[in-house]
């Protein structure tokens, strides 16, 4: 099987993995308990904590360990929104995840919260004149994500901060795909919040963290014992944040070089399908993409279809549109980028995952093409069986 699907999930590195034994097993302590074996779980958790903010060359207290990206984005938002708001309206882009779209759902139907989508280029940019056009004195909040997880696109976050401090209004953005692919210096980025995710950086699942710069006001959407400084109460996942700091630190080193090797590969698996595939349409930004993102759409075969047969062929991928439990809805940031409903239902993502070498990315334009034909040929019917 050649894995395809990095952005949906990546499995825990050994060295993960390693670290965070100890933790599952003898160093069991709870964090908060006031004997030997809690002091040693407190301790792993500042270490964890101190390594998260070297990476985003942040405070250790400016990070906040939480259950993942999907938490790291509800805090974000909802937190700034219900704690100091200057006024109820928020600024987000049309492709962000669900995460970051429902929690704005959920404050524009409970809290009269009034949210402004900015819309996105046919390659999925978000350009930073729209954002400063949308901002008004009432904007508590803005998010755009730093790279989207459907077509990779990268935005120019640093560009939009800065214009939203002009303004003086808060910027969140959604780190969860850009992690090990893009630098996450929060202070060159210019933003008051990030979220990230352990599970697609080779941690595990279920743990993340939302960096929050400090004196950013932020109300807690998780109540109870006080954790993390009152920020975000539960007894502490001391393995899993273990494991997310290690995978973030291994993340961090020599990315460059890693991106550079992984968007050559990419631009090569690009390249063969655009040529091999007739009407192969590659989505997102030509350039300004995520080094492991190769994203299309297929017009006049089903996308559903084509990851059957590329499955058969032992690749697997995942289809580009959001298809939830039967709902065959195709992705609102294909829609959003302005690709007709028809052919936003045939998209396929491949995110490669850093393991990933030539002899494979020539096995798998073969299978693309070979998938493409069969279900081409059933389509119109010349598949004799
Ligand atoms: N944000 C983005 C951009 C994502 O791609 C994902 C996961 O797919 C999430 C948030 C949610 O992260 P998690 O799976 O850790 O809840």
């Amino acid at each position: 099987m050649i894995y395809l699907d990095a952005a949906a999930t990546t499995p825990v590195r050994r060295e993960v993995l390693e670290a965070m034994w100890p933790f599952l097993t003898g160093e069991f302590g709870n964090a908060s308990s006031q004997h030997t074996l809690g002091k040693r779980a407190a301790h792993a958790l500042v270490a964890a904590r101190e390594t998260v903010a070297r990476v985003l060359s942040c405070r250790p207290a400016e990070i906040v360990f939480t259950s993942g990206g999907t938490e790291s984005d509800n805090f974000a938002i909802k937190g700034t929104a219900l704690a100091a708001p200057r006024g109820r309206h928020i600024v987000i882009s049309a492709i962000e995840h669900e995460a970051v779209l429902a929690s704005c759902d959920y404050l524009r139907r409970h809290h009269g919260f009034e949210i402004t989508e900015v819309g996105v280029d046919h390659e999925g940019k978000v350009h930073p004149e729209t954002v400063a056009a949308a901002l008004r004195d009432d904007t508590t909040l803005c998010s755009v994500m730093l790279a989207n997880n459907e077509v990779g696109t990268v935005q120019p976050i640093a560009e939009i901060a800065a214009l939203l401090h002009a303004n003086a209004t808060p910027m969140h953005t959604d780190a969860v795909q850009a992690a090990g692919a893009l630098p996450l210096h929060v202070g060159e980025l210019g933003v008051d919040a990030m979220s990230l995710s352990g599970h697609k950086i080779g941690g595990p699942k279920g743990v993340g963290a939302l960096y929050l710069r400090r004196g950013l006001p932020v109300e807690p959407v998780i109540h109870g014992g006080g954790q993390e400084r009152g920020r975000r109460s539960g007894t502490e996942n001391i393995a899993g944040v273990v494991g997310f700091a290690r995978a973030l630190e291994l993340a961090s080193i020599d990315l460059a070089v890693r991106s550079h090797r992984l968007a050559g590969l990419r631009n090569e698996l690009i390249a063969g399908v655009l040529e091999q595939v007739p009407g192969a349409v590659l989505t997102g930004h030509a350039i300004d993409r995520l080094p492991g993102n190769a994203s299309f759409c297929f017009p006049q075969v089903s996308g559903e279809a084509l990851l059957l047969q590329l499955e058969e062929r032992g690749v697997v991928c995942s289809s580009g549109s959001a298809c939830a439990a039967g709902r065959d809805e195709p992705s609102h940031v294909l829609l959003n980028m302005g690709y007709p409903r028809e052919v936003a239902q045939t998209a396929i993502r491949f995110t490669l995952p850093e393991t990933i070498e030539l002899d494979q990315i020539r096995e798998i334009i073969h299978a693309i093409s070979e998938s493409y034909t069969a279900v081409a040929s059933l389509r119109t019917g010349t598949h004799t069986c």
